[in-house]
């Protein structure tokens, strides 16, 4: 099956009792047995919901995995994959990271005794000398959250199997539309549901995408023992938003595309920060492993004033100033007071995040009004 039938048929049937096309909303917490034991697969619905298995059996199929495991939010689902470590383990993650993964690995697991290393990481060279007899996961995002930059997955795969390492990829901003980590030699694909998945600005959620069976078995326990897991409803939001994400997907990549070009080449623009731009540091690497570059795009002034790029986020007014990203509606975001305010202005200008740097999630709008407003908006 081709990847947009896959959206609106994977793992959906009509329903047998009544022959709804649509999947049902199982809005029950249980399940009556005939006997002690003896019932559909279905007890309770912390472990098991049949509106939500439909949904994780879509992802599953989605991401080219074998197992799909959804939970109530992104950061629900990075959290059961940090409770199948122990005390001493340790992680070597993304230095550009979202800055709730970076908050959750900081302060709450380094409490709890895992061990984190933030790394610049773009190629397997980059996690090589870093690695030790503790290290179990190697954790990174591409694009990445704000600057884009890009990992290579496959050569970072390559190191982690012939190490027995774990390696997750968060892959919320490019979606299995645009890349597929599994089958670049990941194990585990997390995605915040709440973005381009859902699509709609009107749900959060989170899942996990595996093929090996026995990290299946650790990961359902966790998602079942610590019971992080979504409602019926959201799962429901969930699946009718996936199946458009190609048509989004599309016109997302090429409205960014085309504003990214567009920045470019505006007197008053510094730095433009998209993949599928030819000076961007890992183009090629995204050209390789993506179908195309995505829908967010960072940018900063040429004159790099604080007070200018805040008041550019004042004035847009199609897009409108917010977290998260991947809705229909163009979003616009300051990265540094915002989603990565959580980590240290140390840290943060260490990784290349200015205080000035602006990012946009590139809406379904007409291209035309988007243009207008970033064109009013930087004057
Ligand atoms: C939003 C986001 C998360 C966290 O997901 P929530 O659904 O907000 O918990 C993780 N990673 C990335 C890249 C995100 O954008």
């Amino acid at each position: 099956m081709k990847f947009a039938t896959k959206l609106i048929h994977a793992g959906i049937h009509p329903d047998p009792s009544t022959g709804a096309v649509m999947t049902p909303i199982f809005q029950t917490s249980t399940y009556a047995q005939s006997s002690p034991g003896v019932h559909k697969g279905y007890e309770y619905s912390r472990t098991h919901n049949p509106t939500r298995t439909v949904l994780q059996e879509n992802l599953a199929a989605l991401e080219e995995g074998k197992y799909g495991l959804c939970y109530a939010t992104g950061l629900a689902a990075t959290d059961a994959v940090m409770k199948i470590l122990k005390p001493g383990d340790e992680v070597l993650a993304s230095s550009d990271l979202y800055g709730g993964t970076y908050r959750l690995f900081t302060k709450i697991y380094e409490n709890f005794g895992i061990k984190f290393k933030f790394l610049k990481i773009q190629t397997a060279a980059d996690v090589e000398p870093h690695l030790s007899a503790a290290t179990k996961l190697v954790w990174v995002e591409t694009p990445t959250n704000p600057l884009l930059r890009i990992v290579d997955i496959a050569s970072v795969a390559e190191l982690t199997k012939s190490k027995g390492l774990l390696l997750a990829v968060d892959n919320t901003f490019a979606t299995p539309f645009l890349q597929n980590p599994l089958t670049l030699g990941a194990d585990i694909v997390m995605h915040s549901l709440t973005k381009y998945m859902a699509g709609h600005s009107d749900v959060v959620m989170g899942a996990l995408i595996v093929k090996d069976d026995e990290l299946h078995q650790k990961l359902a326990f966790v998602q079942n023992a610590s019971g992080a897991t979504p409602g019926p409803m959201d799962c429901f939001l969930v699946l009718r938003g996936l199946k458009t994400l190609h048509v989004r997907m599309e016109r997302h990549c090429k409205s960014a595309r085309e504003l990214a070009n567009w920045l470019y080449r505006h007197p008053k623009v510094g730095h433009v920060y998209y993949p599928g731009l030819e000076h961007h540091v890992g183009h090629a690497v995204a050209a390789s492993q993506m179908n195309d570059f995505g829908g967010m795009v960072s940018f900063t002034l040429k004159n790099d004033s604080l007070p200018e790029a805040v008041k550019v986020m004042e004035n847009l007014k199609v897009f409108t100033l917010a977290e998260s990203l991947g809705g229909v509606e163009s979003l616009c975001t300051h990265p540094a007071s915002m989603t990565h305010a959580s980590i240290p202005k140390e840290e943060r200008e260490k990784n290349g995040l200015k205080d000035t740097l602006i990012r946009l999630s590139v809406g379904l709008e007409d291209i035309d009004d988007l243009k207008e407003d970033l064109a009013n908006a930087i004057g």
